[in-house]
């Protein structure tokens, strides 16, 4: 078996991608990214070049502008681009979710309208489908998908929705009424943000990161027939063509992110010496940060499956992957994260030394854009085959 055919050894082209992404990122690095934070300016400097050299659009189709690869290179994408400490979270949206649905399910018109520009990152579309008052219960979102003529009105809300100030278009997922039985049934519709009667005003979170969380507020917002994505009918298995991406692509920023954690901890805990040798050396120290990089090995070969199921085609063989990999990566992530804060100390507090903020940070991860609670869920049921409590 060669390098090339070993899915235990990455490919010379997928090394070479990951090389090239953290050579970008660490160009960039956590300064950059905190002062984009800091100073409320947008990261996007990296966005762009990571457009231009192939990267946001590595996995959208090569006649649209895309790379012709797969959720697997932008994983890895997505990765690097964490382990360098500038965790673009659109990306996880972006070309991920809104791309792979568009590729997918899209008219030949609305993939010559947008894939191009999600390709090279000049267009950034934003994902809407979470609800005040139906959280993770997303069966129960209300916001409703109205013909008027040949138009969509389209009348909600959303909340916590990631970069809505610097996307151009959110892809909103609504509800339709069926014509046969009068029940709603979910549909996903593109609304430029600079649509009439379409505003948004921004959640002050306590997170230290440029990309920002939005509540939404449709009123009516008038859309083109054009606007609804792929069929009416098929909306569930649609969305969970771009909910596999997102938790993979979840996955792969947790990862990167705690890659990131232990590599400042251990450089730190091999030079700082209070007794007779650094601190790394006791086990204390070294076995919580040898447990982390076990924990975020097995989330990442998780996630690498769950990517080469989906790229396959093999949509349902994805989902069980997809979401372990995003909980264990999660919960990796976190702990690591924790414990690296702890391995510096006093200095792990600090400012200059940058690890605090990563623990608000990290938590995203458990949260979005499914809670640890809901994955355990979807295991316990799909498959352990045990009763539903909701
Ligand atoms: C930084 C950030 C960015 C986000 N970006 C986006 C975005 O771009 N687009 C978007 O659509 N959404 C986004 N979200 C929303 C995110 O997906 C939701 O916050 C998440 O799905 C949880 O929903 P909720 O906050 O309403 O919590 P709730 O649903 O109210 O849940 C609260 C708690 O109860 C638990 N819980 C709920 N139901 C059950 C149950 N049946 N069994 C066990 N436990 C349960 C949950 O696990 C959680 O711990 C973002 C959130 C954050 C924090």
């Amino acid at each position: 078996m060669t390098v090339d055919t070993n899915p235990f050894v990455e490919t010379t082209e997928r090394a070479e991608l990951r090389a090239a992404v953290a050579g970008l990122a660490a160009k960039y690095g956590q300064e950059y990214f905190r002062e984009c934070a800091r100073t409320g300016r947008k990261t996007d400097e990296l966005w762009a070049e990571a457009g231009k050299l192939g990267f946001i659009g590595v996995n959208l189709p090569e006649e649209y502008g895309g790379g012709g690869a797969g959720m697997y290179e932008l994983a890895i994408v997505m990765e690097e681009i964490a382990a360098s400490g500038t965790g673009l979270l659109m990306l996880v949206v972006s070309p991920a979710i809104c791309g792979n649905v568009i590729a997918r399910f899209g008219t030949d018109e609305q993939k010559q309208r947008w894939l191009p520009g999600l390709a090279d990152g000049s267009i950034t579309m934003a994902f809407g489908i979470t609800e005040p008052d139906a959280g993770s219960n997303s069966h129960q979102i209300t916001t409703t998908a109205r013909r008027d003529g040949s138009d969509w009105l389209l009348s909600g809300q959303k909340v916590y929705i990631s970069g809505v100030d610097q996307a151009q278009a959110v892809l909103i997922v609504a509800r339709t009424e069926d014509a046969k039985t009068g029940n709603l049934k979910p549909a996903l519709f593109i609304v430029p943000t600079d649509s009439e009667n379409f505003s948004y005003t921004m959640i002050d979170m306590e997170l230290q990161n440029p990309e920002k969380q939005f509540q939404l507020f449709l009123d009516d917002v008038r859309l083109p027939a054009d606007a609804l994505v792929g069929s009416e009918d098929a909306a569930l298995s649609q969305l969970f063509a771009g909910l596999n991406p997102e938790r993979i692509m979840a996955a792969a920023s947790a990862v990167g992110m705690g890659r990131f954690a232990l590599d400042k901890a251990v450089s730190y805990v091999k030079e700082r010496t209070v007794w007779k040798t650094p601190i790394g050396a006791h086990q204390a120290i070294a076995h919580p940060l040898a447990q982390g990089k076990v924990e975020l090995e097995m989330a990442k070969l998780m996630m690498q499956k769950a990517a080469t199921l989906y790229d396959e085609g093999d949509d349902w063989g994805a989902a069980e992957p997809a979401n372990m990999a995003k909980y264990a990566a999660a919960e990796a992530c976190v702990k690591v994260v924790d414990q690296a804060v702890h391995s510096l100390g006093g200095n792990g507090l600090t400012t200059e030394y940058g690890l605090a903020p990563m623990l608000s940070l990290a938590r995203i991860a458990r949260i979005a854009p499914v809670s640890r609670e809901m994955i355990l869920n979807f295991v316990a049921q799909t498959s352990l085959g045990l009763p539903k409590s909701y």
